[in-house]
This record gives C-alpha cells, sequence and structure tokens, in this order.
C-alpha cells in the first residue's frame, strides 16, 4: 500500500464509521516501532507506521486508523480527546479502534552500557544510560551503587 491508498483509506474509514471527513494529510512513518500511529495535535495531520502496510496486517491497520482517527475527531470537536478521557474510550470502542499497536518486536534491545552493583549486597542493576549515585540507592536493601563496568 502507498501513501496514496493509505490517504483514501484513512478518509474512508473516517466518512464510515465517523461520518465526517478527514481533510488532512497522513503520512507514512517508518521510524515507528512500538506505535501504529500518530495525531499531530498542531497540523491535524497522522502519522501511520509504516511496517503496517503490508496486507497481513490489514486488520490491525484498520484499528490503528480508527484509533487515530478517535483523537483527531474529538480534538477537533473539542471533546476529550486523549487515552484517559472518557469521551476518547466511548467512541474508540463504538467504532472498534485498536486499544493498542500489535508488537511486531521492532522495538530495538537498547544496549546496557552501564553496570551498577550495591556495595552491600551487590545485587547488579544494568542500566542504559549513567545513574546519578548520590540520588539512586539499592532497590532492595538501600545500600550505596557503585559502578563497576562501562561497556562500550
Ligand atoms: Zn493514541
Ligand atoms: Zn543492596
Amino acid at each position: 500500500m502507498n501513501q496514496e491508498e493509505l490517504q483514501k483509506l484513512v478518509e474512508e474509514i473516517s466518512l464510515k464509521y465517523f461520518h465526517v471527513p478527514f481533510k488532512y494529510e497522513v503520512k507514512i512513518n517508518n521510524r515507528m516501532t512500538t506505535t501504529g500511529g500518530r495525531y499531530f495535535l498542531n497540523d491535524h495531520h497522522i502519522d501511520i507506521n509504516g511496517h503496517f502496510l503490508e496486507e497481513k496486517y490489514r486488520s490491525d491497520l484498520i484499528g490503528i486508523i480508527k484509533h487515530e482517527l478517535t483523537h483527531y475527531h474529538l480534538h477537533l470537536a473539542g471533546g476529550g480527546y486523549q487515552h484517559r478521557n472518557r469521551d476518547f474510550k466511548n467512541l474508540l470502542a463504538y467504532v472498534g479502534g485498536s486499544r493498542y499497536a500489535p508488537d511486531l518486536g521492532l522495538r530495538r534491545r537498547q544496549k546496557k552500557k552501564y553496570i551498577y552493583e550495591c556495595e552491600n549486597c551487590h545485587l547488579q542493576y544494568p542500566r542504559v544510560r549513567r545513574v546519578n549515585t548520590r540520588k539512586y540507592r539499592c532497590g532492595k536493601c538501600g545500600g550505596r551503587l557503585v559502578l563497576v563496568k562501562k561497556n562500550k
């Protein structure tokens, strides 16, 4: 499915399920990994995770589009357009949108660069980023954490 076909599909779903046209742009975003799509409050366009454009993800794609359109229509109508809002939950359920994008396993495993160890109980804490050891202590015993290894 290309951008043009995706745009058409979103416009069709908008009319069919929300009975209001979608008048902005749909963009394909191939950098998305764990989310299916995103609605942008500032210019009302929608990004769709390009990985879901494969034919085998068709029904997932429709669920994602309904989800993003739920944000869109509620936002423009002045309703509660955020996930936690009752309006959002109701409309999403009504149109049959998906709550979460299915996990495609695209999330990059982040390498744990820093290994901290508790001085007291020697429990290790692998971390992606540096930890402020003056602020954070061992979750098990409250001991001081020390950096024991830094991987490249
Ligand atoms: Zn959302
Ligand atoms: Zn400890």
